[in-house]
């Protein structure tokens, strides 16, 4: 499918679910628990595994498709939170960005995992 797109994708859900008579469960808390588990199903997939056994999962088809259900869930979720409740999540993203560049200007974050309001001049 060359023609995959957000807003595709987006009319692809809102039938789903619309056929399903889905919409009386999605709540904002309903949604964003289910963000959640997914997000949590996602790290479960790395329990106990070391960097490097995680590393040989990204590159074995079955890791991969492992993975990739699960960033799907947790991107279904947020598709369906944003198209139920009017938010346009390209425009949040870039949004947020603006703000996270504010908050992490690249003189003093390059190099640096420290959090915005622990970073210092170096
Ligand atoms: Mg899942």
């Amino acid at each position: 499918m060359n023609d995959i797109s957000i807003d595709n994708i987006l009319n692809r859900i809102e039938q789903f679910c619309k056929d399903r008579n889905w919409d009386q469960f999605h709540t904002p808390k309903e949604l964003a628990i289910g963000a959640v588990t997914e997000a949590a199903e996602l790290l479960d997939l790395f329990r106990f595994l070391s960097d490097q056994q995680i590393e040989d999962m990204l590159t074995d088809e079955n890791g991969r498709a492992k993975i990739g259900q699960e960033l799907a869930d947790i991107l279904y979720f947020l598709l369906r939170f944003s198209q139920l409740y009017g938010f346009d999540l390209l425009e949040e993203v870039d949004k947020k960005m603006s703000i996270n560049e504010a908050k992490y200007p690249v003189k003093l974050s390059r190099d640096c995992n420290l959090k915005y309001n622990e970073l210092t001049e170096k």
